[in-house]
């Protein structure tokens, strides 16, 4: 593997690699004092055109955590703002040394874009509405440890389909592994080529959730989304927002999942999110694995030739 640009195309064997791999590296995040060499004297430049709080924060913590130097490029305060190029910025931070880039941009296909012209390993942190695959291997691992094996899971991803990176990780990466994916949402909010995707489709909420053993809730990418789409966004949350009353639908020991960040009371309620009435929200456990997650992607790409784990 020499670049991380998406999760479609990938076997399941190198899935599964990816996921064993963090795993094991889980258990450094959890350590009282969590360092270790594996890639000292390595650098790595993190490059977000679009905001982010969790994604950025975790791989820099899973850089610092296996030793390397992890560099933000705050795009605003960059060049960039002074009309360089994506191309020109990303040939500036080779020469710079980097041994890593991880990009976030707007623009589908952006990371590809990284991948052709740079000669070191590109790890795509989101790139428009297509993939975003360290979120995508973030919910499977999570997933893997509240039901085990993925294989025979039904999965319900439920929302803004058509806008959501997350939603075409998730859906790669789990059909690889076995799952069976639903997609829910307003026809609006489905892509025009869902019937083409190894998934079905649902425009009703309640029988999109029936029988589901992880429901996956995407927040609204109102970012991207052109305007009238939606009546409203009470419409919205009354018709599709993921509440106690709809999980009922779904198998009693359903685990939750959200990319954040969540709009609460429009797609999902806080009693959901905050796992009240028993239920089972991964959301935090998702956060700590998306650093396990990038420090697997990391250690892979820069560093498979030093030994994973090493004692403290
Ligand atoms: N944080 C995720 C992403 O960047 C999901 C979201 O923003 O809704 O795609």
């Amino acid at each position: 593997m020499r670049h991380l640009l998406g999760l479609k195309n990938m076997s399941a064997a190198e899935l599964q690699s990816l996921l064993d791999t963090a795993l094991a590296f889980r258990e450094i995040v959890d350590r009282p004092v969590k360092k270790v060499p594996t890639l000292r004297g390595k650098a790595v430049i993190t490059l977000f055109y679009e905001n982010s709080t969790r994604t950025r924060t975790s791989f820099e913590m899973a850089a610092k955590i296996m030793s390397a130097e992890a560099i933000n490029i705050a795009v605003g305060q960059s060049s960039v703002a002074k009309g360089e190029s994506l191309k020109d910025t990303l040939q500036t931070l080779q020469s710079l040394r980097a041994d890593c880039i991880v990009i976030r941009h707007p623009m589908s296909g952006s990371a590809e874009f990284a991948a052709n012209i740079l000669h070191i390993p590109v790890i795509n942190a989101g790139d428009g509405r297509h993939e975003h695959p360290t979120q995508g291997l973030l919910d499977m691992l999570t997933i893997r440890q509240a039901k085990g094996d993925l294989s025979g899971l039904v999965v319900s991803i439920v929302g803004d389909i058509t806008h959501s990176r997350v939603a075409r990780s998730n859906i790669w990466g789990l059909t690889a592994m076995g799952a069976s994916v639903r997609l829910v949402g307003p026809p609006t909010l489905m892509p025009a080529d869902a019937e083409k995707l190894p998934v079905t489709v649902h425009s009703n909420l309640l029988e999109g959730l029936e029988g589901a053993d992880v429901v996956n809730v995407l927040r609204l990418q109102t970012e991207r989304q052109e305007a009238g789409l939606l009546p409203s966004l009470r419409e919205y949350s009354r018709l599709f927002g993921i509440n106690h009353k709809s999980l009922a639908c779904a198998k009693p020991d359903v685990l939750v999942l959200h990319p954040g960040p969540m709009n609460r009371g429009v797609e999902i309620s806080s009693e959901v999110a905050d796992g009240k009435y028993g239920l089972h929200s991964a959301m935090e456990e998702q956060v700590t694995n998306g650093i396990a997650v990038r420090m697997a992607a990391l250690y892979t790409l820069m560093g498979a030739n030093i030994p994973p784990v090493v004692d403290a």
